[in-house]
């Protein structure tokens, strides 16, 4: 079946609404601050900034620009060679922003930069350090690139003084190569992982897999072992899906008329998040809409083989709710 006719029930969203929702997002403006949460439209906004069941309020910046220097066909990033070099003051600037606005955790990741010596382990290492010395008690991911498996990069982020450190594989083993830019590769990812586990005692490290490209029951299998041989602590599970910014727009003028014309506050409180399966036709096609079910199998099944948090369903990405995560592998 051509999945592009039927969008599944489970992946439609409501409105993200909430009193620290709204907190966190005026403190966000004020601040001009961008955060991949509002970039990419994430359906999970209402749910991360809320703060989930616990109360502890996650965001995500990105660092390091806007440009890749890869170009892995499910994402949607811009990509150049020689991306503009980062700001230096960055650092200082992201954890003066941060100190002062409202989140428990944060998430930092960044595009991958090949055309910078050290892929800009420095340059997060700077930033955490100076977050973590203006409010201590925030507690701080980065999610990085694999420093092209350079793991002198690796020991700078990691001593950096973050608490978790995070690293996609992306997809299983036989779908690297389809999946990923070729600079990337199942061994460099897991190399890094293991690396960042054992260089620095008690480093809680974490990755993703994304289903729904043709991956098979026994691949996924292959790779959480391979996931659990090094270590890795936590692991999210969540559909391939890309934000498409057109449909996207096209289907909220449509709401903005009918709340016009009807004032209809049933309609506004029913957003609807518009995806297409690729974010554009030379992109990867979504293969299989993973079901719910599934996803909590794979939940089960991760967390019966030693993973200490398995967080999977289909809107799930690698930062969802990423400061409950933490705060529950750690009273594990
Ligand atoms: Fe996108 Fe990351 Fe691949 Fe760059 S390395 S193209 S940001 S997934
Ligand atoms: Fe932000 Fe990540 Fe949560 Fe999406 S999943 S709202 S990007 S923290």
């Amino acid at each position: 079946r051509d999945p592009n006719v039927k969008k599944p029930e489970w992946l439609r969203q409501r409105a993200p609404q909430g009193e620290r929702f709204e907190e966190v997002k005026e403190s966000i403006s004020r601040l001009n601050l961008n955060t991949v949460c509002q970039e990419a439209q994430c359906p999970n906004i209402g749910e991360c900034w809320n703060g989930g069941g616990d109360g502890i309020a996650t965001a995500t910046i990105m660092v390091l620009g806007d440009t890749c220097t890869r170009g892995c066909r499910f994402c949607a990033v811009k990509t150049s060679r020689t991306p503009p070099p980062p700001d230096p003051m960055e650092p200082l600037n992201t954890a003066l922003a941060i100190a002062s606005w409202g989140v428990d955790y944060i998430v930092i990741t960044s595009v991958d930069r090949d055309d910078i010596p050290d892929g800009g382990s420095g340059h997060f290492a700077q930033t955490v350090r100076a977050m973590k010395e203006l409010k201590p008690e925030i507690m701080v991911e980065c999610l990085t690139s694999d420093f092209r498996g350079d793991l002198k990069a690796v020991d700078t982020l990691v001593h950096s003084g973050l608490d978790v450190f995070a690293h996609n594989v992306e997809t299983v083993k036989r779908l690297q190569r389809i999946v990923r830019d070729p600079r990337a590769g199942y061994e460099q990812s897991l190399s890094v992982l293991k690396h960042a586990k054992i260089s620095k005692k008690g480093m809680i490290t974490k990755t993703s897999i994304m289903l729904g490209l043709g991956e098979t029951d026994d691949e996924v299998k292959e790779a959480m072992a391979d996931l659990r041989a090094i270590d890795v602590d936590i692991l999210t599970f969540g559909q391939y899906l890309q934000f498409n910014t057109a449909k996207a727009f096209v289907k909220l003028s449509c709401y903005v008329v009918v709340m016009y014309l009807f004032d209809s506050g049933s309609l506004s409180s029913q957003y609807e998040t518009a995806y297409l399966l690729q974010p554009t036709p030379l992109h990867l096609t979504v293969k299989e809409y993973v079901s719910p079910e599934k996803f909590a199998y794979w939940k089960e099944y991760g967390e019966s083989i030693g993973f200490r948090y398995v967080a999977s369903g289909p809107l799930v990405r690698s930062s969802y709710r990423a400061g409950e995560l933490f705060v529950k592998t750690m009273v594990k």
